[in-house]
């Protein structure tokens, strides 16, 4: 009976109402459906321009999203493809910036189809991490495998409420452990997790968090209604829709978007994304932080991952990509370990900017020294269990440097003001300069002799660039990359 009440407390309808415009949500405003319908191939000089206004980092509306989803020549998706990849190294240069999961606890109320973690998942096994064991695995990700960020996943439910979640994130920044020749410690604790109300969610960002994401999982109504039972909590899609205006009006003005692609028509889902960023910005003032597009991957007792009719070809999600790219210049994209090594590889190339890498998602399973992936004590079967290590030789062979930065986060370089600085490419300055300063940390501290030898020759070109493009700020650059080189640490711009 305590847990109904916890649940049937959870919603505040104030908070979702307040939001709507005569009483309609944004996503029945847009219209999705009739836009994907009524959409008309763009001619050749509408392409263009549709390009140019991406290249120009302007978010694009519905109807040229829904255009280019039109587009069925090949060589106009290579166009798009290649276009997409400026867009990215005009925002964020030749940087990718690495994460991991963490997972605290895989209880959960509710009752989503396709989850592992779902309560009647009688399989599963459940636990939710004690402060030691927090600590354990901070050890591992920080100080053996030398991840500066984290993505703390929970399951909704009272024994990882609020409480538990700016307790747990509090210890998982306090952790510090002596490296080769500095510390390593956890310094941006992004979530994941339900959607939480204003009050909570000003809680969490006073306990430090860095971005807050919450997946949709699906824009289109009757499936969410299908896959969310409407007695649990997550079976109310407007609580959840508006998860980050309420974020945002706390305060936490990074938030992650995403759809879980393969419940629905993947094209509904990319313009579902757009009109969210989109009705961010409009009335909040910002757009989000990132974007991510998990697919649906199979999880253990939830049979409906295998039963789905709209499971996205590689084919399809590279497009989705490229579309979601061109379409919000200015945002981070997110694709993760769910994904094959070789679509990540390709990722790259369509202009992705974060992943994850080294990553487990058993409870525990980081300090627990378990290898294999068991169905029972995660929410689903990972496609790339590759290390960071692995992951930065590869990026380094490409060409591009791992950022470990988190400063933007820590000098209130975030929301508003990082938007206009990715629009306006000034805090690619400052990113360069701490990705090369993180960089060097990370290929100290942590790379094998073969990582390192991938690494000098991206850390060489970066330096030269600074020296020549930023003569005037290069010699306090120099002072700081020496010092760091002697083993002072979480020195930044
Ligand atoms: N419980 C919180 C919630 O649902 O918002 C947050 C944690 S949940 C573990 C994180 C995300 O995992 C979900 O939002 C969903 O998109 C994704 N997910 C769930 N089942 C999945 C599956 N079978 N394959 C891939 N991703 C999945
Ligand atoms: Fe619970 Fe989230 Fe899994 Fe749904 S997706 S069952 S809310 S953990």
């Amino acid at each position: 009976m305590e847990l109904q009440n916890w649940i049937s407390e959870r919603i505040k309808p104030d908070e979702i109402t307040k939001y709507l415009h005569n009483g309609k949500d944004f996503i029945e405003r847009a219209d999705i459906g009739a836009k994907i319908a009524g959409a008309v191939k763009p001619d050749k000089h509408q392409f263009r321009d549709i390009l140019a206004k991406s290249l120009s980092i302007t978010t694009l509306s519905l109807e040229e999203t829904a255009g280019l989803l039109k587009v069925d020549d090949p060589e106009l998706w290579a166009e798009m493809r290649a276009t997409g990849l400026r867009v990215k190294k005009k925002v964020y240069d030749n940087r990718i910036v690495t994460f991991a999961p963490l997972y605290l606890g895989n209880y959960c109320v509710n009752e989503c189809l396709y989850c592992g973690f779902r309560c009647a998942n009688r399989g599963a096994k459940r636990r939710v991490l004690s402060p030691e064991e927090i600590a354990n695995e901070v050890k591992v990700l920080a100080g053996g495998i030398g991840h500066k960020r984290l993505i703390a996943v929970y399951g909704e439910h009272p024994r990882t409420d609020v409480g538990y979640m700016v307790d747990s994130i509090r210890k998982m920044y306090s952790i510090k452990v002596k490296t080769k020749k500095g510390f390593g410690q956890i310094r941006r604790v992004n979530v994941n997790a339900a959607p939480l109300s204003v009050g909570e969610l000003a809680a969490l960002k006073e306990a430090g968090l860095g971005t807050y994401q919450v997946f949709q999982e699906t824009y289109h109504l009757p499936t969410y209604g299908k896959l969310h039972p409407r007695h649990t909590i997550k079976g109310n899609y407007r609580w959840r829709l508006y998860a980050m205006h309420r974020a945002m009006e706390a305060g936490v003005d990074d938030v992650g978007l995403g759809a879980l692609f393969g419940l629905y028509d993947w094209r509904y889902e990319v313009l579902g994304l757009v009109a969210h960023t989109t009705d961010l910005e409009a009335q909040l003032g910002i757009g989000c932080h990132t974007i991510s597009f998990p697919r649906l991957e199979p999880a253990f007792n939830a049979p409906y991952t295998d039963t789905t009719q709209y499971k996205v070809s590689e084919e399809d999600f590279k497009k989705l990509i490229t579309v979601i790219r061109l379409a919000v210049p200015h945002t981070g994209l997110i694709i993760t370990a769910r994904e094959t090594a070789a679509m990540r590889r390709e990722a790259v190339e369509l202009g992705i900017t974060q992943t994850d890498a080294s990553t487990k998602i058993g409870i525990g399973a980081y300090s627990d020294g378990t290898d294999t992936q068991k169905g029972d004590r995660q929410q689903f079967i990972l496609g790339d269990t590759r290390s960071l290590d692995e992951l930065i030789r590869e990026f380094a062979g490409m060409g591009y440097i791992t950022s470990f930065c988190t400063a933007g986060y820590r000098c209130g370089r975030t929301g508003e003001c990082i938007m206009k600085l990715l629009r306006t490419g000034e805090e690619g300055k400052f990113c360069k300069l701490n990705a090369v300063l993180t960089f060097r940390e990370w290929l100290d501290d942590f790379a094998s002799p073969a990582t390192k030898t991938a690494g000098e020759p991206v850390i060489a070109k970066e330096i030269e660039e600074v020296k020549t493009k930023m003569p005037r700020i290069f010699p306090q650059f120099a002072e700081y990359y020496h010092k760091i080189c002697n083993g002072e640490r979480d020195l930044y711009f």
